[in-house]
Order: C-alpha cells, then structure tokens, then sequence
C-alpha cells in the first residue's frame, strides 16, 4: 500500500515540474513515506530523517517532508523529534499534496493532517508506477478488524471500496502501458464492497470483471482475511484463468487462545478448514502467511503451536515479525503480559527457521514441474544471460534464456530448488 501511495505522490508531484532522482544527495525535495507497523519501521523513519536534517544544515534550501502512517499516527512527535521539517501530511492528505507544495516553495511550515478518509481516486493525477511489468491498483482501503495489536485501523481508517467501474478503466489503461501483471490492494482485499451496499460488487465478481479484458496479463489480489474468503471467491479465482492460483492468507498464531486474544475472527480449526479447502481445488496452489512471535502472555506451548501449523498446513512461506506494542492497540496496553525481548527474540529466530524448513520443503515439490512465469528483469552473468521471473504462485524463477524479455510470458520446467528461489529451463 505504501508502494502504491508513493506511485501516486511521485505521479502529483511530477505535474509541478518535479523529476524522480536516484542520487538522493542530488534532492531538492525529499520526502518520506513512512510505515508504522512496528517499531522498527517507526525508527528507521526517524534515522532517515535525521541524516537529512544534517544535509538540511549545510543547504537550508533542501525541502523535506514526511508522510504515511508515521505522520498520521502523532504529528507532535514528528515536529518534536524532527523540527526542521517542512512538510509533514497524512495518509488521508495524498491529494492535497499541489496546493502544500505550493506553500512550502513559499517557505511555509506545514502540517496537514486530516482525520476523515478518502478514497483513493486517480483525481486526473499521473501514477508513476516504478514497476515495469506489475501496477499496483488499491481497491479498498483501511480496516475494520481492530486485530488488538495492530495500529493500521488508527492510521488508514475504516474501509472504504473504490468504485469498480473505476477500478476497471485503471485496470484497462494499465494493460494499454503494457502491464502484464494487476494486484488488486487492500488491508483487506476480500472486505472489497462491504461498504458499498451492492450485493454484486465483491471481490469475485471485480475477478470475474478484469478477467474478460483483453490482452496478455495476469491478477493478484493481497491480503485476504482468512474468515473472509467466501466459497465465490474461490470459485471465482478458479472461473478466471488470468487470475493466478495463489493466496496470501495471515494466520498470525496457531493457537486459538492466542488467535482470540488478538481479536481474530477465526479459530486454529477455522483456519485450517479454509487452506485444506483452497489446496483440494488447487493442486498447485501457493498459500502464505504471516505470524507473530511472542505476543503478550503467550506461553511456550501457544508459541509451538505456530511451528505446527506451519509443519501441517504445509505453508509455503511466511512473513514473521517478533510482537512489536504499538500505541493506541489494546495489546500495547497488556504491559504486564509482555513477553521479555529474549525470549521473543529467540522464539522468532525458531520461526525464522521453520519459515526456512517449510520453504525449501515447499520449493522441492516444483521440481520437475513447468510453470508458466513472467520475466522482471534479465541479469548477465559470466556472459550468461539470466531471466529472473515471477510464476503465477509467486515462485521466482531463474533461468537462461536469450530469447525472451522483460514482460514476457513463458513455460519453464523446475531443475532445481533453493530456500528462496527455483532454477529452470525454457520448456516452450
Ligand atoms: N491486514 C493484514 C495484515 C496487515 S499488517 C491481516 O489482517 O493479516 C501486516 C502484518 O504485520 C500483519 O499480518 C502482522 O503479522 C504484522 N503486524 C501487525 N502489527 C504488528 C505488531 N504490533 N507487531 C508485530 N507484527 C505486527
Ligand atoms: Fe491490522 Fe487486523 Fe486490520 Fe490486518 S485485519 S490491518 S492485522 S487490524
């Protein structure tokens, strides 16, 4: 999302005379788009601005700003930690961005951050999509969950859908550009319509809709809600060829108590009932996820229950991240359960080898197998012309080629499995 929300800000920028630089010293205006999912992300956003306050000293006609949840999340801070800041606006202040602009070229000091979402609309505003073969397309933005660790329902909103027909023409021009790949955004993409009173907008039927444009191209769709995915979706995702078979699910604990402590809407059970039924009508599908250690009073064996599922469910990769208090969350608030950072740590470190464990087990089952991928970039190495591609389940692949291109599709069969990635050869 925050990808997506950059692609639009460099887009409006770029209509007032703004050009993208990679040689950061080189800036006139830098600015920031911040994560506030942990701590870590909340720091590193913090050092950033820190070196280039520094720069600020020496050229005072540098421009700076931040945005994004950090910005949205507690202004005050901001202004405190990093004064010397011109510019600081939130996730729902994107499209004000030509009139602040204006304003800080004039040496203003500004702080806008509104409370009331917006839908995120083109406004006739160029995206610069960074990305040559995939675009990012947000469907529905903010969340109601309130999963009792997380910050994003204080920083993003409730949810908000986009208008499908506008979702459409997004998609269409895309494919125009020459976009081979679509991923349909959201905090959570199966929640797409729920606001919008019109039994018939669901995230199947948009599938079912972008499915039947014309052109070479496939779709993704992230993060689904595990208690979300409804039996049309999955029949959906079926019906449509284009859409690729693979799902990114989080579970975030295996274990029930824990799952309810978090304030998730589904059971160990619950969970497990959903990728067994998403396996059996997809032999080949790729299901992620993504887990918390050590969240607040979780005990030893709650935590192997997490190993477990990983084990069971067969997972085929997982994002992880130790238990990161966040304010305003009722969990941050559970100071007395807080699990002390050496155990967490070390509780993350043995999912961080069962995530390997399940990889390498999940990458062997493609071993002579051919998968259709679509080539991201071409490296040469030793005079060898290397393909890095994308399989629809979101395998990358590598393999020698010196016949196809960036955004092409191929057929490729699997030689060789490693924790990360899988090694071919051109099976056309
Ligand atoms: N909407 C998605 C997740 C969005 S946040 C869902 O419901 O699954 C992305 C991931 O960040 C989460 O899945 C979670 O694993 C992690 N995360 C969120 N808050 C966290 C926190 N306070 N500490 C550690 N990890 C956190
Ligand atoms: Fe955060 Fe839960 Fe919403 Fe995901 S569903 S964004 S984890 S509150």
């Amino acid at each position: 999302m925050n990808k997506s929300d950059s692609e639009r800000i460099s887009g409006i920028l770029s209509h007032f005379g703004y050009e993208e630089t990679d040689k950061e010293k080189e800036a006139d205006l830098l600015i920031i788009n911040t994560c506030s999912i942990r701590q870590l992300s909340e720091d590193k956003a913090y050092s950033k601005l820190g070196v280039w306050g520094k720069r600020k000293r020496n050229n005072p006609n540098i421009k700076i700003g931040i945005c994004g949840c950090v910005a949205q999340q507690d202004k005050d801070k901001v202004r405190k930690r990093a004064p010397y800041v011109d510019l600081v606006f939130g996730t729902h202040n994107i499209y004000e961005l030509p009139n602040l602009i204006k304003r800080i070229e004039n040496n203003e000091k500004i702080c806008a951050i509104k409370n009331t979402p917006v839908i995120c609309d083109q406004n006739n505003f160029k995206i610069e999509r960074k990305d040559s073969v995939n675009a990012w397309i947000p469907i529905i933005e903010g969340c109601n969950n309130f999963c009792t660790y997380c910050v994003v329902p204080f920083t993003r909103g409730r949810e908000r859908s986009r208008d499908m027909n506008e979702i459409v023409k997004e998609a269409e021009n895309i494919i125009k550009e020459g976009f081979k790949e679509i991923t349909l955004l959201g905090q959570n993409v199966d929640s797409y319509g729920k606001d919008l009173n019109d039994k018939n907008i669901t995230l199947a039927n948009l599938l079912r809709k972008l499915n039947k444009l014309k052109g070479d191209f496939r779709i993704r769709f992230v993060t689904s809600y595990p208690s979300d995915i409804t039996d049309d979706l999955i029949n959906a995702a079926d019906e449509c060829e284009k859409v690729c078979k693979y799902f990114h699910i989080p579970m975030q604990s295996g274990n029930s108590r824990i799952l309810k402590e978090m304030n998730r809407r589904y059971t160990k059970e619950e969970y497990y009932a959903i990728v067994k039924k998403i396996r059996e009508r997809f032999p080949l599908v790729t299901i992620t996820s993504d887990f918390i250690a050590g969240f607040p009073g979780e005990t030893e064996e709650e935590f192997q229950d997490t190993l477990s599922a990983i084990d069971e469910l067969e997972l085929d990769y997982s994002n992880t991240a130790a238990y990161s208090p966040r304010e305003f969350t009722k969990a941050g608030k559970m100071t007395d359960k807080f699990i002390p950072e050496n155990i967490k740590y070390e509780r993350l470190e043995r999912l961080n080898e069962k995530n390997k464990e399940a990889c390498i087990k999940s990458n062997k089952k493609f071993i002579g197998k051919i998968l259709n991928v679509l080539v991201e970039n071409i490296t040469l190495k030793n005079g060898k012309r290397i393909l890095n591609a994308r399989a629809g389940n979101n395998k990358i692949v590598h393999f020698e080629d010196n016949s196809k291109n960036i955004g092409d599709f191929t057929n490729v069969k699997i030689t060789k499995a490693q924790t990360w990635c899988l090694y071919g050869e051109p099976a056309d």
